[in-house]
């Protein structure tokens, strides 16, 4: 076995190969030789296992594709014609050009991030989105995290550790990724105390299990599910009633951060932030990245009294936001006191975009594919943790291929365009959805399916 191990060259023996030397025009002679090294370290177990040494051009050949791959460094652009329009795995919500300047100009200048230029003195960041979070949500206080799984960890840390926190069973979210709701908040301290049965939460049931050491009543939006037929469960203002009456804080997770009415443009009721506020709740979650339209953030809102209490505890500062997405955050709250949200924000843009104007797209697309594609109904969805269940109404460009064959070769070689494009599949087809995509791309859009059209045709029936 000793011996085969002895068939592999050393280090310097690939490193001054001239198709391996020519990367270090590129790259530092350390990151080239890690991956060589890398690349032994693995082969070698391999071979004492019994494996066949590879060749030395094999090796060759495995270290330059590690090398070459050091040149696609990502994440890259993708054009995202699935419908989905808070797509969590291509990033969730793109942002408007306002939000880009300014975290363009947070990223490459110096800020008065931190310092109050009138005193010279510090400053807190918090204040470049304190008084917009107040004024789009009508709340007293806010602050801005991380993410909405960190504010609900900060805020639950700061307020109820080794208390107990009641939640229903019905809002038991898994929030994607395998992350569980329930989980998370464990890891602030608090001891959640679950009532209610999956389908039907009675205030009644919240008031059986208040004790001494209830901290607070919890309620989560359940964000990415929906329940239909015999359910039951307890309004904003009946729980809000009901804490106050114990003395208890009344907490609400409400996942998607929506500040604008959806079913004013045919979709289902999304549960608003302003409405939380009103409704009496202390404090309320939201993320940045989903409805809101802006960049991956947490936001709490709500009394002051408790704001200030978690801007003091030690892991606020663990899960601090950023200069660059803090500027993202503000310029896209911004748009909302503007009232020009629906004209500046990517996400409500899509939303809002009318069903004839979508149509003449998907008509243009379709026209450029040369006989393989029909324009069909069909639906596109706000994802990402926002309304299941509902959908608008869209027109899909559908191409099917030449050979009829199944549309997943063809899914995948709109993959691999530059950009990719990634759509849907239904049966023999693959599903494009111009909502999704932004008319500025659709230039690019038209060379990707034009590339992808001269291999179908080129094929063999
Ligand atoms: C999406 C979601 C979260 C997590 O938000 P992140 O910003 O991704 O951390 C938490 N709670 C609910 C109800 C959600 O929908």
């Amino acid at each position: 076995m000793e011996s085969k191990l002895r068939g592999l060259p050393s280090i310097d023996r690939l490193l001054s190969d001239p198709r391996i030397k020519k990367f270090e025009e590129a790259y530092s002679h350390s990151a080239i030789t890690s991956l060589a090294r890398q690349y032994l370290n693995e082969v070698r177990p391999l071979i004492s296992s019994g494996n066949p040494c590879p060749s030395f051009d094999q090796m060759i050949e495995a270290v330059y594709a590690r090398a070459q791959a050091l040149q696609q460094v990502g994440p890259s652009p993708v054009l995202n014609a699935t419908g989905v329009i808070l797509h969590t795995n291509l990033g969730r919500a793109p942002l408007s050009q306002e939000a880009m300047t300014a975290m363009r100009l947070a990223a490459t200048e110096y800020s008065n991030l931190e310092l109050e230029l009138d005193s010279g003195k510090r400053g807190s960041r918090q204040i470049h989105i304190q008084s917009l979070l107040c004024q789009v949500a009508g709340a007293e206080a806010a602050m801005a995290v991380n993410n909405n799984a960190s504010g609900v960890l900060l805020a639950l840390a700061a307020l109820a550790k080794s208390k107990e926190v009641i939640i229903s069973r019905g809002e038991e979210v898994e929030i994607g990724g395998g992350f569980r709701l329930p989980k998370i908040i464990r890891q602030s301290g608090a001891k959640l105390v679950e009532v209610g049965t999956t389908n039907r939460t009675y205030s009644t049931d919240y008031e059986e299990a208040i004790t001494t050491r209830t901290a607070a009543l919890l309620k989560v939006h359940s964000s990415n599910f929906e329940m239909l037929g015999f359910t039951q469960d307890v309004s904003l203002t009946e729980l809000v009633q009901l804490g106050h009456q114990y003395d208890l804080l009344v907490l609400h997770d409400l996942g998607s951060g929506c500040l604008l009415d959806t079913t004013k443009f045919g979709l289902a009721y999304e549960p608003m932030v302003q409405e939380s506020i009103a409704a009496g709740m202390d404090l309320a979650f939201f993320s940045g990245d989903k409805l809101l339209g802006g960049p991956q953030a947490g936001i709490i809102v709500g009394r002051k009294s408790l704001i200030d209490k978690l801007a003091r505890h030690p892991l606020a500062r663990a899960v601090r936001i950023d200069k660059i997405r803090l500027a993202g955050l503000a310029a896209t709250l911004l748009h909302y006191l503007k009232d020009e949200a629906t004209g500046k924000i990517p996400v409500w843009k899509m939303i809002a975009t009318p069903l004839e104007a979508i149509g003449e797209r998907s008509q243009k697309w379709t026209n450029s594919l040369n006989g393989l594609a029909t324009v069909i109904d069909g639906e596109s969805t706000v994802g990402g943790g926002s309304l299941p269940g509902s959908t608008l109404p869209t027109k899909l460009v559908a191409i099917k291929r030449k050979t009829g064959g199944a549309a997943e070769k063809l899914a995948r070689s709109l993959r691999s365009q530059q950009p990719p494009v990634l759509g849907r599949i239904d049966k023999n087809a693959v599903l494009l959805d111009p909502r999704t995509i932004s008319p500025n791309d659709d230039m690019a859009l038209l060379h990707a399916l034009s590339k992808v059209m001269v291999d179908e045709h080129s094929q063999k029936p």
